[in-house]
């Protein structure tokens, strides 16, 4: 018997508390906690993000500062803008929406964010403080997976992890979060010899890699937890009338580990939801620090 891991649920309940807390920071500051969200250019997945952030922000009794900026916008013109939001004091967490337009240098553009502002947590000031154990911002999916997995198993210490996947946004991090957790940590990549082997070690899985359905069931040891970050669009099984019809699966074939592990995310469903809901938690804390108060945890 696999366990469902209810990604959206545990997000519901994480923006509600997010709520909370947030009408009692504008209780006590007079103003509301402030994401500034900086798209550049048309791509219409980034469209689709961007507006969830603004509403989810809103929702949450936050203030959302939403800039949009032409696909042509320059690298310094980008600059400027992340500059001024660096000085405006209602401004508490800055979001650059990546991927960026191929004439903009995204490293740059990051490293220009005031680190105490970097809700995402990509600065180089955040990725070092995460490594050494400093509080910091922490990127908003590995951070999610974390929640999701010590609401599942309570302690992770002495727990084997493999993490597949060694991005600086999610493989990096996660892999950060579950040492700092006290687990036994392998991060495997796409030179990673004998991958089936190495997952069939792990107690808890992480696949972030982007294939769809790569990892099997066979792989996974039983009763181990699978945490399944990525967001593959597949077309839709040949039938009539699904021409041209794409689904989301994440990169476990989510089926083949029914009845092997212990439990699952689900694409979509799981890890998705975790990602906004914990941005806006960050945003929070960032309003906090920056207001020289404490957040209750
Ligand atoms: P990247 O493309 O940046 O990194 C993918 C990683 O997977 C790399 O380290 C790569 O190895 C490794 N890899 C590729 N092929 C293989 C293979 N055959 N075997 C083992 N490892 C392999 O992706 P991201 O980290 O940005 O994202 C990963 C997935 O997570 C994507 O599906 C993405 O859509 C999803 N995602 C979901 C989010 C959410 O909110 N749920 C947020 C962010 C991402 P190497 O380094 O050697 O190239």
């Amino acid at each position: 018997m696999t366990d469902l891991i209810d990604g959206k649920a545990f997000a519901e309940g994480l923006r509600s508390r997010v709520g909370e807390l947030a009408a009692a920071f504008t209780a006590q500051t007079g103003r509301k906690a402030g994401l500034a969200v900086v798209l550049v250019g048309e791509d219409p997945a980034s469209q689709v993000y961007v507006r969830n952030k603004g509403k989810q922000t809103v929702a949450c009794g936050m203030a959302s500062f939403e800039h949009k900026l032409p696909a042509e916008t320059s690298e310094a013109d980008l600059l400027a803008v992340v500059e001024a939001l660096n000085a405006d004091p209602l401004v508490d967490g800055i979001l650059v929406q990546l991927p960026l337009p191929a004439h903009i240098d995204e490293q740059k553009v990051i490293a220009t964010i005031n680190p105490d502002k970097d809700v995402d947590g990509f600065h180089v000031v955040n990725a070092g403080r995460l490594a050494v154990g400093l509080p910091g911002f922490v990127p908003c999916t590995p951070l999610g997976c974390v929640m999701l997995l010590k609401d599942r198993l309570g302690s992770l210490s002495g727990l084997d992890a493999v993490v597949i996947g060694r991005s600086n946004i999610v493989g990096k991090p996660m892999a950060q979060l579950l040492i700092a957790e006290s687990c036994t940590v392998t991060v495997a990549h796409s030179r990673t010899k004998n991958l089936a082997e190495v997952v069939r070690r792990a107690d808890i899985v992480v696949a972030a890699v982007g294939r769809a359905e790569m990892v099997k069931g066979d792989w996974i040891k039983p009763g181990a937890t699978v945490i399944d970050v990525g967001i593959n669009r597949v077309p839709v099984p040949a039938s009539a009338g699904s021409e041209g019809k794409t689904r989301l699966v994440g990169d476990v074939d989510f089926a083949s580990c029914q009845g092997i592990a212990g439990a699952i995310t689900p694409v979509p469903g799981g890890v998705g939801p975790m990602t906004i809901a914990v941005l806006l938690r960050n945003t929070l804390v960032a309003a906090h620090r920056n207001s020289g108060l404490a957040l209750a945890p």
